[in-house]
């Protein structure tokens, strides 16, 4: 049984990971366990940069296997906008929610068909040393609602329809069950690749 590292301290974007690995025969850890704080600082341009340095800094404090995620909303009619701020756009010390209606205030003028964004989710896993074993990209289309909907999910989920959910085309990924969201989800996708080559990866000397 490997052990691999979980380079985030976001409890729902912990929970979403751990069900989409749950099928294999991985020993899940969290950065609670390290007696230490753990808090990167998410200063690179791209989701690749810090996705990377969370594995890596994460591998350094733990000794082992690394999973860094970094995530995020990137909308059209503001040039990819929250994008790599999506955790903390509107400024520091906003909930969800608070972040959410930020959003929605910028876009109040924006018609339905120019509401469209995507959500990207960048995988990267280091061994021990730091060295990067995968580094993995997806992403999930959709278009954003003018008011939240929806109790589930986390973030920015309750004004996110996701373009490939073939039921209603107003669903949220907040309305959607959890089963639903993994197999749209950009985290999913990236998840479904990496799982493929991660017993192979961790099995690496
Ligand atoms: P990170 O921890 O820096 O990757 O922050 C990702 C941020 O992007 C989260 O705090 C959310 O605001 C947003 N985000 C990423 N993935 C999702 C998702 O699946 N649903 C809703 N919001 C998400």
């Amino acid at each position: 049984m490997h052990d691999l590292w979980i380079a985030s301290n976001n409890r729902k974007k912990l929970g979403e990971l751990r069900r989409l690995l749950a099928s294999l025969p991985i020993r899940l850890h969290t950065p609670d366990e390290l007696g230490q704080p753990f808090a990167p600082v998410e200063d690179q341009p791209d989701f690749a940069g810090n996705a990377r340095k969370k594995a890596e800094l994460l591998a350094q404090l733990s000794g082992s296997f690394a999973l860094g995620d970094d995530s995020g909303l990137c909308v059209d009619a503001l040039g990819g906008r929250p994008g790599v701020f999506s955790a903390r756009y509107g400024g520091e010390g906003l909930d969800d929610r608070q972040r959410l209606e930020h959003l929605l205030g910028e876009l109040r003028d924006v018609p339905a068909p120019q509401r469209t964004a995507h959500f990207v989710c960048h995988i990267c896993v280091c061994d021990a040393r730091g060295r990067v074993l995968a580094a993995i990209e997806a992403r999930c289309e959709g278009t954003l609602l003018t008011a939240p909907s929806g109790e589930g999910g986390f973030g920015y989920d309750p004004i996110f329809v996701p373009v490939e959910f073939a039921g209603d085309a107003t669903s949220t990924f907040a309305q959607l069950d959890a089963a639903t969201k993994d197999r749209l989800s950009h985290r999913g996708k990236a998840l479904r690749q990496l799982m493929a080559q991660l017993p192979d990866l961790l099995a690496t000397p």
